[in-house]
């Protein structure tokens, strides 16, 4: 029978699937993940993994869990990334920083997540615990930028590193030239793929890709998105995002916001809008914040993904 199973072996081998985020972009279908926090509280703990159990049931490309400040969130934020990749079908990315670690502190997390099965990393420096923008004290052992990091774990083993990418510049960064200027040489340093602060205005992505690409650099850079879905958000949003609520988004807001029903429907719609956009543009893939929520982002996800490929990881 065609197809049929022989001695030797099926007679159609799958293609085996990627394991690395690196990777998975280069097979060029769209990737489509979500981030979530470690939680302070047992309750919280609980709720997470019922969302991560939500969001795995939709086989999404990866997900990634951020890492604090504090000695306390770090380590949850290790375990429940060590979990997703041993008792999960799930895809992790580990979120690592420089802030208040010895480079032997970094070398041991990196080897706590590789003999988890962990391969994929997003290289960060962190802020200075407190004040974002307070300031920035290297560790006397530590590393200064995210470049350093990059290279770091890239010498530890085969790793697929990410960093981060500013649409409207890093809030430290004294203009856009400078800001690409050293992304540039974080992706030299040997980064995989980039994720993007969020953002509510597709144009701000669609430029930071074009003044990377000016420097003839092609990491593939995945979009960030975060919903609102009330309109508290928006009044966050320059905190969050690094840049004012568009004014146009904003105004169409303000009609609804006396109906928190709307204001929901209206935020996911823009969300969706806007994704649709840069997935038309060329966008490799959608990264959602959850805030350790699913249903907003799993709307999204699920418009989106209705008659479009998905970049699927090989599973742990
Ligand atoms: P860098 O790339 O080191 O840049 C920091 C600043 O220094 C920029 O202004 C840059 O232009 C400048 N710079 C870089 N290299 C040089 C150089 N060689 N010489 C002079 N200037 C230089 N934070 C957390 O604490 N935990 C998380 O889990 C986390 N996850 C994130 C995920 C995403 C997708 C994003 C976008 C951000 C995340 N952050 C997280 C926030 C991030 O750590 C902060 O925004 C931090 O201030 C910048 O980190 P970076 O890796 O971009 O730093």
């Amino acid at each position: 029978m065609f197809g049929s199973p022989t001695r030797t072996g099926p007679a159609f081998e799958a293609a085996p699937r990627p394991k690395r985020i690196g990777d998975l972009l280069k097979a060029g279908e769209p990737t489509f993940s979500f981030e979530f926090f470690p939680p302070k509280t047992p309750e919280g703990q609980q709720r997470l993994w019922k969302v991560i159990r939500e969001i795995e049931a939709l086989r999404p490309s990866f997900v990634s869990v951020t890492y604090g400040a504090g000695g306390g969130t770090r380590d949850r934020t290790v375990e429940i990334t060590e979990r997703m990749a041993t008792d999960t079908t799930l895809l992790p990315v580990a979120h690592m920083t420089a802030v208040n670690h010895s480079v032997r502190e970094l070398r041991h997390l990196i080897g706590r997540f590789a003999a988890a099965g962990v391969s994929n990393m997003l290289a960060l420096r962190g802020d200075p615990p407190g004040d974002p923008l307070g300031e920035w004290v290297k560790h006397p052992e530590g590393l200064e930028y995210a470049d350093e990091l990059v290279r770091l774990i890239k010498e530890s083993g085969d790793f697929s590193v990410g960093v981060a990418a500013f649409p409207y510049k890093h809030p430290r960064s004294a203009d856009v030239d400078t800001d690409v200027e050293y992304f540039v040489r974080k992706c030299r340093a040997g980064a995989d793929y980039a994720i993007t602060q969020m953002f509510f205005d597709a144009d701000e992505y669609l430029r930071l890709r074009d003044r990377v690409a000016a420097k003839g650099c092609d990491v593939p850079i995945i979009p960030e998105i975060m919903p609102v879905v009330k309109t508290s958000t928006i009044e966050r949003s320059e905190q969050l995002s690094g840049a004012p609520f568009p004014r146009h988004l904003a105004a169409e807001f303000e009609k609804v916001a006396d109906d928190p029903e709307a204001v929901r429907r209206l935020g996911l719609d823009q969300a969706h809008r806007m994704c649709e956009r840069l997935l038309d543009e060329g966008a490799p893939g959608i990264h959602f914040i959850t805030f350790n929520q699913s249903t907003a982002t799993r709307e999204i996800y699920q418009r989106l993904a209705a008659g479009r490929p998905v970049a699927a990881a090989a599973r742990p």
